[in-house]
C-alpha cells in the first residue's frame, strides 16, 4: 500500500517536537513527513521580549531548522500556508498545494485585539523575529526623533497594553535598555515613561499574589509607572485613550492584551473557540480524525473543564504526544493520551530578576531568573542536543 503522508503545519514549539519526535520514532519510508514554515528558522518566542526590547539579538532567538531536522528522513517547505481544506485534505500554500494523510496544525497564536479601534494600525506586536526587529528599531528611532525634536516628549513615552506575563517581561527588558539608550543619545533619563496598562484588578491576572506584588516593586524601581484596573480603549495615532478617560500620548504603543488562535484555522470549518480548537484526549480534533492540532491553535481542557493557558510548555509535551500517535495511528497501535504536567511558570523581570511557582515553591530573585536559564537551556538540549546548548545556551 502507499506510504502515509504526515504534513505538519508550522515549526514552532509544537510543530517542531512533532517533527523531532517523529524522525527519530519512523523508520525509512514508514511515512512521508512534510514540515511547512514560513521561516527557514524556528523562534524561541519565550525568548522575543529581550531582543523586542533591545536587550539581546534577535539572533539569539533563532535556529536554522536545517539544523534540527534530518532531511533525510523529513522535507522541509518553507511557504506560507494560506488555506487548511480538511475535507480534500489539502493544504494550500501561497506558491503549490499539499496532499494529506495526516495533518498536525502547529501555526500558533495571532494577537487578539478584542476590536479595540486603532490597535492593528497603530500597535506593535511581540510575536515573530520580525516583529521584535520592528519593534527594537522603532524604540531606537524615536530616541533618534525626539534629539531633532526635543519638544516631543511623546517620543520617549512608551505604553505597553496588557500586564500579563507577555506585557510584565517585556516592560522588564525595557526598563533595563532604558539608561542605554538615554547614554547613547545624551537623553535625560527622567523625561522618559514606561506604562504598562492593565484592564484587570491585578498584574497578572490569577498569579500569586505575593509574587505580583514583588514583580510590581521591582518593575517600579526600575521605573515602570503601573496603570491597574484601566483598560486600553483605543489607540491613535497620538498615542492612547484610557477607560478612565485619560488619553497618553505616545509615539510607542506594544500590544500584549492576550492572544488567539489562527484565523485560517476558523476558515477551515473547524469547531473553535476564538481560534483554538478544542481536541479531544489523543489531540485530534473532534470532525476529523487525522488532523491532530498542538500549541496555541488547540484548546486542552483541565479537570475542572477549563483551558489550560497558551504556553510553550505545553505545546512542547503536545508535540511528543501527537508525534508518537501519529507513530500509533500509522502502526495501528495503542495511542496515549495527553496529560499535561505542570513543570512551573517563571516570568523574567529583567536582568537578574524573575518571579516563579514550581510545584508548591514561590521563587523570586536571582534564584528564579538562573531556574529560568536552566528551562531554556533544557528546551535547547530537548530539540537539538549539546551543539544547540554549546551555540545558544548563553541566552
Ligand atoms: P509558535 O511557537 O507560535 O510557532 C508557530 C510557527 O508557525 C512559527 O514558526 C510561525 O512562523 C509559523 N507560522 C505561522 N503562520 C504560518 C503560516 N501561515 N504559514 C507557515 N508558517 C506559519 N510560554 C512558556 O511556556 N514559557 C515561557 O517562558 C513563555 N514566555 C513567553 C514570552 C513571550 C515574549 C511570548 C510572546 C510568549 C511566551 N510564552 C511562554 C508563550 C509561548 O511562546 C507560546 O505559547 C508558544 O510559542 C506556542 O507555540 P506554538 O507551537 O503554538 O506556536
Ligand atoms: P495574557 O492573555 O496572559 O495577558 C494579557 C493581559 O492583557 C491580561 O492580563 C488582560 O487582562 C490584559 N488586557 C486585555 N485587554 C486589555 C485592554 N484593553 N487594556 C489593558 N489590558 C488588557 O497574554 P500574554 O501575556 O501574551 O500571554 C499569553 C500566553 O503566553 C499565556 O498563556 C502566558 O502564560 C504565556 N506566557 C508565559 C510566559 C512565561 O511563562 N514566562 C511569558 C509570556 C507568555
Amino acid at each position: 500500500s502507499r506510504i502515509p503522508r504526515i504534513v505538519i503545519l508550522g515549526a514552532g514549539y509544537g510543530g517542531i517536537v512533532t517533527a523531532i519526535g517523529l524522525q527519530k520514532e519512523l523508520n525509512y519510508n514508514e511515512a512521508d513527513v512534510t514540515l511547512v514554515n514560513k521561516h527557514d528558522y524556528h523562534f524561541i518566542t519565550t525568548h522575543l521580549h529581550m531582543p523586542a526590547a533591545g536587550t539581546d539579538n534577535p539572533e539569539n532567538a533563532r535556529i536554522e531548522i536545517s539544523k534540527l531536522i534530518d532531511e533525510f528522513k523529513i522535507d522541509f517547505v518553507k511557504s506560507t500556508v494560506v488555506q487548511i481544506r480538511p475535507y480534500d485534505k489539502k493544504i494550500i500554500l501561497e506558491d503549490s498545494t499539499l496532499s494529506y494523510d495526516y495533518l498536525v496544525i502547529g501555526l500558533g497564536g495571532e494577537p487578539e485585539t478584542f476590536g479595540i479601534p486603532g490597535l492593528k494600525e497603530y500597535a506593535l506586536n511581540i510575536r515573530s523575529i520580525n516583529s521584535v526587529r520592528l519593534i527594537r528599531e522603532h524604540i531606537e528611532y524615536q530616541f533618534a526623533r525626539f534629539k531633532q525634536e526635543p519638544h516631543r516628549t511623546d517620543f520617549l513615552t512608551f505604553v505597553v497594553g496588557g500586564a500579563g506575563f507577555t506585557g510584565i517581561e517585556f516592560v522588564g527588558e525595557l526598563a533595563d535598555r532604558i539608561p542605554e539608550l538615554c547614554r547613547e543619545f545624551d537623553v535625560d533619563p527622567a523625561l522618559v515613561h514606561i506604562y504598562n496598562v492593565e484592564a484587570a484588578p491585578t498584574a497578572l491576572p490569577g498569579f500569586d499574589a505575593d509574587l505580583v506584588e514583588y514583580a510590581m516593586q521591582v518593575l517600579a524601581k526600575k521605573g515602570v509607572t503601573f496603570k491597574i484596573a484601566t483598560a486600553i480603549k483605543e489607540v491613535t495615532v497620538d498615542g492612547v485613550i484610557l477607560s478612565d478617560g485619560e488619553t497618553i500620548r505616545s509615539s510607542t504603543v506594544v500590544w500584549t492584551g492576550g492572544i488567539r488562535g489562527n484565523r485560517m484555522v476558523e476558515e477551515a470549518g473547524f469547531d473553535t473557540k476564538r481560534g483554538r480548537i478544542v481536541v479531544d484526549s489523543t489531540l485530534r480534533t473532534k470532525d476529523f480524525e487525522n488532523v491532530y492540532v498542538v500549541g496555541d491553535c488547540s484548546i486542552v481542557l483541565n479537570e475542572e473543564g477549563k483551558p489550560y493557558p497558551p504556553t510553550a510548555q505545553i505545546a512542547t509535551q503536545q508535540g511528543e504526544i501527537a508525534a508518537y500517535n501519529l507513530v500509533a495511528a500509522i502502526r495501528n497501535t495503542p495511542m496515549k493520551d495527553f496529560k499535561f504536567i505542570n513543570r512551573g511558570i517563571i516570568a523574567s523581570l529583567g536582568k537578574g530578576e524573575a518571579i516563579g511557582v514550581v510545584g508548591t515553591k514561590k521563587l523570586k530573585g536571582f534564584i528564579a531568573a538562573m531556574l529560568k536559564k536552566v528551562v531554556e537551556i533544557r528546551y535547547l538540549y530537548k530539540i537539538g542536543g549539546i551543539p544547540l546548548v554549546i551555540k545558544k545556551g548563553r541566552l
